[in-house]
């Protein structure tokens, strides 16, 4: 499919998307891309849109569910991991890093060097996330995605569908528009699993040694690479349009 043509079923889908339930825009996705993946960083929002995914798997064609197991996770995340594939009797395929990339990395930044500055953070983040990432949306049509507008100012302008020039998909963020009293509903109306740690002030969880609780007051992702100053962090799995890619930085500095 062309460029265009991507661009302008994304400028459709984020109109039908909008009226719908949550299991509506899901279904939506399955109808129209046999080839959808749904990355899972097992969070809370993932967990609902996990919720979803199986509530219309028996219904339509089920959406393929990805995560990245980038060895750096909570133990909680990697106990939740295997508790949702039971509770929701579904498959997640998990992709790790590739073991002489992260041989490299280590040998140059070492196990943490990635406090020591944001370029090795982005090269940990690139071998550990962005490179699994990239195999896991392999062939993949549509890339399904737990993003809300409320996490952060970074996250402020997401929309419903858009198309993700980094990768060359039709990117779907069912979830944009919810806030997180309404994924608290859903998730105790629907005995949903999710990370304990959410309860202990982690409202968004990612790799252990780059995650810490917030304080009152303090956005959701405030928490997540805390050390750094900057109030746009990233990984690089998400980037606004606009952004400069922590792949062509990282490629350009390793
Ligand atoms: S979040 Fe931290 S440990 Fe995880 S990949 Fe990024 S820098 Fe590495």
């Amino acid at each position: 499919m062309e460029i265009e043509t991507k661009i302008l079923l994304a400028q459709q889908l984020n109109e039908q998307m909008a009226p719908l339930s949550l299991v509506g825009r899901i279904s939506l996705i399955g109808e129209k891309f046999p080839k959808a993946v749904f990355t899972t960083s097992l969070g809370l929002e993932d967990q609902v849109v996990t919720w979803a995914i199986a509530a219309i798997a028996q219904q339509t064609r089920s959406i393929r569910i990805a995560t990245l197991r980038t060895g750096r996770l909570f133990l909680t995340t990697v106990k939740l991991l295997a508790k949702t594939k039971k509770h929701f009797a579904l498959d997640i395929i998990e992709y790790a890093p590739d073991a002489n990339e992260l041989k490299d990395y280590l040998k140059k930044y070492s196990l943490n060097g990635f406090y020591e500055s944001k370029q090795a953070r982005l090269a940990c983040c690139f071998v550990r996330k962005i490179a699994p990432l990239k195999r896991a949306l392999s062939g993949a049509d549509a890339w399904v995605t737990g993003l809300r507008k409320e996490q952060s100012v970074n996250r402020s302008n997401i929309v419903f569908a858009q198309y993700d020039s980094e990768y060359n998909l039709i990117k779907l963020n069912p979830l944009a528009d919810l806030s997180l009293a309404e994924l608290t509903k859903i998730i105790s109306e629907n005995n949903i699993p999710i990370n304990p740690l959410h309860k202990k002030n982690y409202p968004s969880i990612g790799c252990e040694p780059c995650t810490r609780a917030i304080k009152q007051g303090e956005d959701e992702r405030a928490g997540r690479w805390w050390w750094e100053k900057d109030d746009k962090r990233e990984c690089g799995l998400h980037l606004p349009q606009s952004a400069p890619s922590p792949i062509s930085i990282q490629h350009s500095e390793t």
